[in-house]
C-alpha cells in the first residue's frame, strides 16, 4: 500500500528484525497446484491473513506473511514486485496460478478491485463477486497485479491480485478490535466475508 517501502526486500526486514517477536511466516503446504498468500498480513493490512486463509481453506497452499508490530504496521510493508521468500519461492515454483489478498486501506471505499496477469480467474472471479453482491473493478488505475515480477505471477499461469477496500474488510468481521484480529484471538467472522470466500473459492474451482 505505501508508495516507498522501508526497506528494499525481506532479506534485509528478516536482519533487522526477529520472527515470533516482529514477524511471523505461516506455510500450509497442501500440495495443491492453487496458493493462496497474504504478503501483508498480520497488522500491515490488518485482516488479510484471515481472508486468505478461508479462501485457502483445507485443499489450496496458503502461505501468510505476518507483520506483528503493533505501532507503525507499515514499516514491514514489503511491495509485492520485490516480495521474495524462500519458502514461497519454493512453493509458487510448483504451482499453477496463485490469489493473493491485500487490503487497499482508504482508497475506493466499498470496491473490490480485481487485477493480476491470470485474465481468465481474473474475470470469472470478477463475476462470482458481483453475483454475491460485490461492488467489483477490473479495469485497474493503480494495483493492477500487472509486473510480471510481481509474486503472484510468478507460477507459470501467473495469477490474480486482490485489493479489497478497507470499510469491505471492516464488514467481514463483527470483531470490533481492528487491530486485535488474527494475531491475538480468532476473529469472528460476518456473513459478508463467507460470501467473499465463497465467491473466490467458486472462482478457482471453475476456471482455475
Ligand atoms: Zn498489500
Amino acid at each position: 500500500m505505501p508508495s516507498k517501502d522501508l526497506y528494499p526486500d525481506l532479506d534485509t526486514l528478516k536482519a533487522r528484525y526477529r520472527r515470533w517477536q516482529h514477524y511471523n511466516i505461516r506455510i500450509f503446504d497442501m500440495l495443491s497446484d492453487v496458493t493462496i498468500v497474504s504478503p501483508h498480513g498480520g497488522f500491515i493490512e490488518a485482516g488479510t491473513s484471515h481472508i486468505a486463509q478461508l479462501v485457502a481453506g483445507r485443499n489450496y497452499n496458503f502461505f501468510d506473511f505476518q507483520g506483528l508490530l503493533k505501532t507503525r504496521p507499515l514499516d514491514l510493508h514489503i511491495t509485492s514486485v520485490n516480495f521474495r521468500e524462500p519458502l514461497l519461492a519454493e512453493v509458487l515454483g510448483r504451482s499453477r496460478l496463485a490469489v493473493s489478498i491485500h487490503c487497499m486501506g482508504k482508497e475506493a471505499p466499498g470496491e473490490i478491485w480485481v487485477g493480476g496477469l491470470n485474465k481468465k480467474l481474473r474475470d470469472c472471479m470478477a463475476k462470482a463477486l458481483r453475483e454475491k453482491g460485490f461492488t467489483v473493478r477490473t479495469d485497474l488505475p493503480r494495483y493492477k497485479g500487472v509486473h510480471p515480477r510481481n509474486f503472484v505471477n510468478m507460477p507459470v499461469e501467473h495469477g490474480v491480485q486482490l485489493e479489497i477496500a478497507g470499510d469491505v474488510v471492516d464488514s467481514f468481521f463483527s470483531t470490533p478490535a481492528k487491530f486485535a484480529r488474527e494475531v491475538d484471538f480468532a476473529p469472528e467472522a460476518t456473513p459478508v466475508l463467507h460470501n467473499f470466500v465463497a465467491a473466490c473459492r467458486k472462482a478457482l474451482c471453475q476456471c482455475s
